[in-house]
């Protein structure tokens, strides 16, 4: 869905803040978990806060009644201080050290995810009587930025990390997540069969589990249309009444970019044009380092819009980014075309931008400051 970015642009024209710059509207942030927690009612909504963990972006959705996803003590602090209430923090991260799994216990969270023995193990010495989903790797279609291999166990080693937890008195369920940027709705079907069935098996030997996690992975228009939220709840209530016809679980969904990303529009500056034999290269002073992260690979293809109006005819570029990094490039694959009058000192806005972008920028690579972020709208500090 387009968002309505007026806020953010008249922020833009009025005080005209150093390039780059993501200004994001909370007022979209709090429509959107609006909608999200309206198609899918009943769900514990966790906010995955890796996506933009702004500190107004976090006290919009403790005001709209969200709990939040953390990654580690950090994120979890972070919400906290924001006034989140530790029932609502899971701790989302299968990769995580004792001491951290301990102060989170400390802080109250009560909630986590797993997927390796050894990890069952810390929680339960450390986090005694916790919610521990487990979470088991899919072979769903590929998302646009997927997670590979790296989390996530085989059903069939899920089970036994099920039996272990309930063994150390953890309240064991299932997650998983389908990969971010995930366009096809049936992927969380292919999720739901697989927990459904380490439900069947858990039960058979006497242990009964009640919830499960359905992750995120919805994914946001950046060139290319996705299908709405609506079809994405569809399919998924469609896939649990299907395989839990004697009822659903308790159901947690860890939103992220969803939620986020709409509501963010980033604005940035042409540093230089060259023709380098056939090709033109636009260097811009945002690049994968201070922002756009996901360019890698060129796996999310942004949205650039001049802001200055060039009337003339539109061409073919290599899009880069600022630094002295031979890496810094951000799509020369990807079909782009923008003014041939382009210029230095042109300005572009790229639209759809408030997740995955300020949260991934380095902190000083080449003297550059990380991506400012201005929040505007109800909850903005700007
Ligand atoms: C990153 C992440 C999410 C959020 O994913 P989105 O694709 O942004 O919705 C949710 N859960 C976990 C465990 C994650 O690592």
């Amino acid at each position: 869905m387009c968002a309505d970015l007026s806020r953010i642009r008249r922020f833009l024209d009025e005080r005209d803040p150093p390039t780059p710059c993501l200004v994001v509207d909370t007022d979209v942030v709090a429509a959107r978990a609006a909608e999200f927690r309206a198609a899918f009612p009943g769900a514990l909504v966790r906010y995955a806060v890796k996506a933009n963990p702004a500190p107004p972006v976090l006290d919009t959705l403790v005001a709209a009644g969200a709990g939040f996803d953390v990654a580690g003590p950090a994120e979890l602090t972070l919400c906290l201080e924001r006034g989140a209430d530790p029932a609502d923090l899971a701790y989302g991260n299968p990769i995580k050290k004792p001491r951290d799994i301990a102060y989170a216990y400390g802080r109250g969270v009560r909630e986590f995810t797993s997927d390796a023995a050894d990890d069952v193990d810390h929680l339960g010495r450390h986090a005694p009587g916790s919610a521990v989903s487990i979470r088991v790797v899919l072979d769903a279609p590929d998302s646009v930025t997927p997670f590979g291999r790296k989390f996530g166990c085989e059903p069939a080693e899920a089970l036994d990390l099920v039996l272990r937890a309930a063994g150390l008195g953890l309240r064991p369920g299932i997650a998983f997540h389908v990969g971010s940027q995930q366009p096809d709705v049936a992927a969380w079907e292919i999720g739901v069969t697989t927990a459904a069935k380490l439900f069947a098996e858990a039960a058979a030997q006497g242990v009964e589990m009640t919830r499960l996690n359905l992750g995120g992975g919805f994914a946001t228009t950046h060139r290319t249309a996705v299908p709405p939220l609506a079809a994405y709840a569809t399919a998924i209530a469609s896939a649990l009444d299907s395989c839990f016809p004697a009822g659903r679980p308790d159901l947690l969904l860890e939103p992220g970019r969803v939620l986020v990303a709409d509501a963010g529009l980033l604005r940035a500056e042409v540093v230089l044009v060259a023709n380098r034999g056939e090709r033109r290269w636009v260097y811009l002073d945002i690049g994968r380092y201070n922002g756009l992260a996901e360019a890698e690979n060129e796996a999310i293809a942004y949205r650039f819009e001049p802001v200055e109006p060039h009337p003339g005819p539109v061409g073919p570029v290599v899009l880069a980014g600022p630094t002295c990094d031979g890496d810094d490039v951000l799509y020369q694959r990807t079909p782009y075309e923008l003014p041939l009058s382009l210029r230095t000192g042109d300005r572009l806005d790229l639209p759809g931008t408030g997740a995955y972008t300020a949260s991934y920028a380095s902190v000083a690579f080449n003297g550059i400051e990380p991506l400012r972020t201005y929040c505007v709208g109800r909850w903005g500090d700007a």
